[in-house]
């Protein structure tokens, strides 16, 4: 057994530039532990197919990879256009319409029948990810009359943002539920849920997924500035948050999303639950071999902020260099993760349990992952060895970044997949016939050769309270 180079999780975004066998091939041994399909992009054929290959490349590499299926929400988006790159300029006129025509510098489908609804007059639309703005001049039952205030060139089918929107849309669509079908039919265990605005939409789509007999992790991703005040409601009911900065800049305030960034990192790693920062991290590498130095900064940044996992889109889905890139971060991540006990970076959440206000409502799991981590430090132990059926334990010492391996003993493949996201967890699946998990988990260290005869480990188990979940004790033993 190989471990990883980097603790940091890589989410990749599989597209045309990715889904060849040899290029998945090459991403898994380079660093990448989750595959992201986007629905919102490639027709089902397509994306079952990706998922297939995803699956067979990770199978024979025997690397635990996981799919995240990301649903596409109510993202508007412009129809297509009559030529690509279509330039639209400054001071231009140009009706955008719900009616069904080919795209053009004065006449723009937009996929959103309540568009006209949706806007308000001298109210300013943003396409591109903002790279393109209008002013709303005039408003119809079907069309809605623009002045091009910045202009640029545009592609079909480019999202658009109304960030003070009169009508948000509901996060849950149909559409979404039909994708939600089709990812169940393809036994996808982790969903990406898009525009989230508050806890009760995840739990919709859990509920969805329960009445037809399965049980889903839903990642929501954190894209309007509702979900960045519902936050705190929205990671209870979620399995794990992603900073979407890509909407999320256009949404709020640009200036706004370094800071929310670290606020809802803290915010996650204090809950024990994974988090993915996403978005433009290594964007300039879609065309060329090297980042920009802003760019690694910003990837180093979000890990020493706190992040499980770093996301690449299209870098990896149409980018040129999709395994360069993937390198590249992976590389990032090992420096950074050679040094940040030089800057003490997690010690913000580490006080919190110790002196701060965590202290108030401290569980045994808590403290359990406080002397984890201790006795790691203390006695430069390598390995921390746990059982776990939900994954709570093995997370709440992860987010402490300890310089050491957190190995997850899980009974199913479903806890396994989904712990690809945490940082530093190597999840590791044992049959469900094991009497002492004590035992056996030292064996496998043993068998693994991930450890000699003799070396010291860490264990954290639940004793007293006779299950696999909710750690109330540890102990240190050694390999034999
Ligand atoms: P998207 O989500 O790529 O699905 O839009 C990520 C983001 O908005 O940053
Ligand atoms: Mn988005």
């Amino acid at each position: 057994m190989k471990l990883p180079t980097q603790k940091t999780k890589i989410v990749c975004t599989i597209g045309p530039a990715s889904r060849s066998h040899t290029i998945l091939k090459r991403m898994i041994q380079s660093g990448m532990s989750v595959a992201r399909v986007n629905m919102a992009h490639g027709d089902l054929d397509t994306q079952k197919e990706n998922i297939r290959r995803i699956r067979s490349a990770a199978t024979r590499l025997n690397r635990p990879v996981s799919i995240l299926m990301d649903l596409p929400g109510p993202k508007i988006r412009i129809g297509k256009l009559h030529n690509e790159g279509l330039i639209l300029r400054k001071g231009s006129r140009l009706t955008l319409t719900t009616r069904d025509v080919p795209g053009t510098t004065s006449l723009l489908p937009v996929q959103y029948p309540d568009f006209p609804r949706s806007v308000y007059k001298r109210g300013i639309v943003y396409l591109n990810d903002g790279f393109i703005q209008l002013r709303v001049q005039d408003i119809s039952d079907d069309d809605v009359i623009c002045k091009v205030i910045v202009g640029g060139s545009l592609f079909s089918h480019k999202g658009l943002n109304l960030p003070k929107s009169k009508l948000a849309p509901d996060p849950v669509t149909e559409k979404d539920l039909e994708l939600l079908s089709f990812g169940l039919e393809q036994r996808v265990d982790i969903f990406g849920l898009s525009f989230v605005e508050k806890a009760e939409d995840i739990v919709k789509v859990k509920e969805f997924a329960q009445k037809k007999g399965k049980s889903i992790r839903v990642v929501a991703k954190i894209e309007r500035a509702e979900a960045v005040r519902n936050i705190d409601g929205i990671l209870e009911v979620a399995d794990a948050i992603m900073i979407a900065r890509g909407d999320l800049g256009v949404q709020v305030p640009m200036q706004d999303v370094p800071m929310i960034q670290k606020k809802l990192i803290r915010k996650a790693n204090l809950q024990g639950r994974p988090v993915i920062t996403a978005t433009q991290m290594l964007e300039s590498m879609v065309d060329n071999v090297r980042p920009t130095r802003a760019e690694a900064t910003d990837v180093a940044n979000a890990i020493l902020d706190g992040t499980d996992a770093v996301m690449l889109s299209e870098e990896t889905a149409i980018g040129k260099y999709p395994v360069e890139t993937v390198k590249t971060m992976s590389r990032i991540a090992v420096s950074v993760e050679r040094q940040r006990g030089l800057i003490h970076l997690s010690s913000d959440v580490e006080e919190y349990f110790r002196r701060g206000d965590g202290r108030k409502r401290i569980s045994v799991e808590d403290v359990v992952s406080l002397n984890v981590v201790d006795a790691l430090r203390a006695l430069r132990i390598r390995f921390v060895l746990i059982p776990t059926l939900g994954g709570s334990t093995p997370r709440r010492v992860s987010r402490f970044k300890p310089d050491c391996w957190v190995l997850a003993f899980c009974h199913s493949e479903a806890m396994c997949r989904f712990l690809t996201l945490s940082y530093g967890v190597l999840p590791v699946l044992l049959s469900e016939k094991v009497d002492n998990w004590h035992n056996q988990m030292l064996l496998y260290m043993r068998d693994s050769r991930l450890a000699k005869v003799g070396d010291k480990v860490v264990l954290a188990e639940g004793i007293s309270i006779g299950q696999f979940d909710g750690a109330d004790s540890m102990r240190i033993a050694a390999v034999n």
